[in-house]
């Protein structure tokens, strides 16, 4: 039987791992990789009564986790925040920046 099967076939068949019920387990490397939930941005969350996006404050102290140390903005990918509300969180930053804020 082992004679039949194709090389690539008797390289997965290595590959496999036993389980304990008996069965053939996929190796690690070909699972599907863990996939990251994203998380929500802050921001969408809050709406008024009609339902619309609320302005950020610059007087708002949040502000302060969307800053490095350095008074850096934090990029999107690290700070999750939506792409509507990035361009306006840069605005309001660099308004409370001027205003002495931060
Ligand atoms: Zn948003």
């Amino acid at each position: 039987m082992s004679e039949n099967l194709s090389t690539r076939e008797a390289i997965q068949k290595l590959n496999k791992i036993e389980n304990k019920k008996g069965q053939y387990q996929k190796p690690r490397f070909e699972r599907k990789p863990f996939q990251k939930t994203k998380r929500p941005c802050p921001f969408c969350n809050e709406k008024d009564a009609d339902g619309n996006y609320l302005y950020i404050d610059y007087k708002d102290p949040r502000l302060k986790r969307h800053i490095t140390e350095e008074g850096k903005i934090l990029p999107r990918k690290q700070s999750c925040v939506c792409a509507r509300h990035m361009r306006e969180l840069a605005k309001t930053i660099k308004t409370a920046k001027k205003m002495g804020m931060l």
